[in-house]
C-alpha cells in the first residue's frame, strides 16, 4: 500500500495547540505525518529554551493519545539554505507534501519542486510560542495554550524556572 506522507517543521518552543490543530488538519489528508523539530541543536535560550529530547516528549505524549501516525525527528540548523531541502530528506522518512506558514520553509521546497500547503492559522495571538514563553517569563497562566500531556511534560523539567533563570543578569 502507497503511504501518503506530509512533513510540517517548527521549533515547538513549546509544542502548543495551535500546532496540535494544524497536525489533526494534516492528519486527515495523509496516513503519516513527518515532523521536523527544528533548531534542534538550541536549548537554555529565551527563544528556545526546550532541548530537542523534551520537544520530543511534548509531542509524544500530546499526540499519543490523538492517533495521528507520526515520526517526531530532531533537525538541526545548517547554515546553508541552497542544500536545506536535501539536508531534510536525507535524515527524514519520505514525503510527497509540505504544510508550512514560513515563508523560507515554503520558498526552498516550491524551488525544489516539492508541494506545498499552507494550513490556515488558530487562534494565532494566543497559540504562540512567543506568547507562551513570554507568560512563563511572567508567572502568568499558560497551561490552557497547550495540552495537559505537554504542561506535565514542562513541569515535570522545570520549564518556567528555567526560562525565569535565563531572563536573569550577572550585571550588577
Ligand atoms: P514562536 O513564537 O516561538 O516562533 P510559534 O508559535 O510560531 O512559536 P513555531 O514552532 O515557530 O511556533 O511554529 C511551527 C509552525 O507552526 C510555523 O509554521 C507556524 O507558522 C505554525 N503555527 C504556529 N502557531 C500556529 C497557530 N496558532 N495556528 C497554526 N499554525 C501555527
Ligand atoms: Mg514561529
Amino acid at each position: 500500500m502507497h503511504m501518503r506522507r506530509a512533513f510540517y517543521i517548527g521549533r515547538f518552543q513549546p509544542f502548543h495547540l495551535g500546532h496540535q490543530a494544524v497536525l489533526e488538519m494534516i492528519a486527515k489528508e495523509v496516513d503519516e505525518v513527518v515532523i521536523g523539530i527544528g533548531s534542534a541543536q538550541r536549548s537554555h535560550e529565551l527563544t528556545d529554551p526546550f532541548t530537542a529530547g523534551e520537544r520530543v516528549m511534548m509531542i509524544r505524549h500530546a499526540l499519543g493519545n490523538s492517533g495521528i501516525p507520526h515520526y517526531a525527528m530532531p533537525i538541526e540548523d545548517i547554515k546553508q539554505n541552497t542544500v536545506w531541502v536535501a539536508y531534510v530528506t536525507a535524515r527524514t522518512p519520505p514525503f510527497e507534501i509540505v504544510y508550512s506558514n514560513n515563508p523560507l520553509v515554503i520558498q526552498l521546497f516550491k524551488e525544489a519542486n516539492v508541494k506545498v500547503k499552507q494550513p490556515p492559522m488558530y487562534l494565532r495571538s494566543q497559540y504562540s510560542g512567543t506568547e507562551i514563553r513570554s507568560r512563563m517569563l511572567k508567572g502568568e497562566d499558560w497551561k490552557h495554550l497547550v495540552s495537559p500531556e505537554v504542561a506535565d511534560v514542562i513541569e515535570e523539567v522545570n520549564g518556567a524556572d528555567r526560562l525565569r533563570n535565563l531572563a536573569m543578569s550577572d550585571d550588577p
